[in-house]
């Protein structure tokens, strides 16, 4: 038995988020059909899509570009935080003691299934630190395999760059293994962040 065709295609438009399987996707769909506020939610979706874009700096997720974060005088622009997803940059944000500016990727690399590499983008990372004057790079990826994986694969990168000046540093491995960092405490991001280990140091002084 087939849905109208309408219905299938919200269904099959849940079914493209992440973690959503066709009867939730399902579920979903027959909840919106029936909740008055779901006019409310389309335009809070269509709103989104359309007021937002990717910093072309940083590539995070804004409603202005370059992004509030990369135009804010303040920040240290020698030293960038390399994180996999927008909500990253909220939690090191909220956590309060990082000064430098940011850098996501939307993702990360997953060694298994090698096509996630494709959709980094590591090129647009290794293009702004070959024209920016970065000094330290903060590798924030998650202490997971993933994350470790990703952190290689940026390094590696960064090695076609010829930047003596620029140190690469990852978070301490003091991190609960499996992690994510959003879910960390202010505390423990703050001791991450402060016993970060050197995985390249500035060749040139
Ligand atoms: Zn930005």
């Amino acid at each position: 038995m087939a849905y109208p065709e309408p219905l299938e295609a919200l269904v099959t438009a849940f079914e493209r988020f992440p973690g959503i399987g066709r009867r939730t996707a399902e579920r979903l769909a027959f909840h919106a059909l029936r909740d008055p506020e779901s006019r409310g939610l389309a335009q809070a979706l269509e709103r989104a899509v359309r007021e937002t874009r990717r910093c072309s700096r940083c590539a995070n997720i804004a409603n202005a570009d370059p992004c509030a974060l990369c135009s804010d005088p303040k920040r240290d622009a020698h030293t960038v935080c390399v994180v996999e997803e927008p909500r990253h940059v909220e939690s090191i944000e909220r956590a309060g003691n990082y000064q430098g500016l940011y850098h996501v990727l939307l993702g990360s690399f997953h060694p298994g299934e090698g096509s996630e590499e494709r959709h980094l983008d590591l090129g647009r990372l290794v293009a702004r630190i070959a024209k920016e004057d970065v000094r330290e790079l903060i590798l924030a990826t998650d202490p997971d395999a993933e994350g470790e994986a990703t952190a290689m694969l940026v390094l590696e990168r960064l090695e076609e760059l010829k930047k003596p000046d620029l140190a690469v540093t990852r978070l301490a491995r003091g991190l609960p293994s499996g992690a994510a960092i959003e879910y960390l405490h202010k505390g423990v991001l703050e001791d991450a962040f402060a016993h970060r280990r050197t995985l390249r140091s500035r060749q040139g002084s």
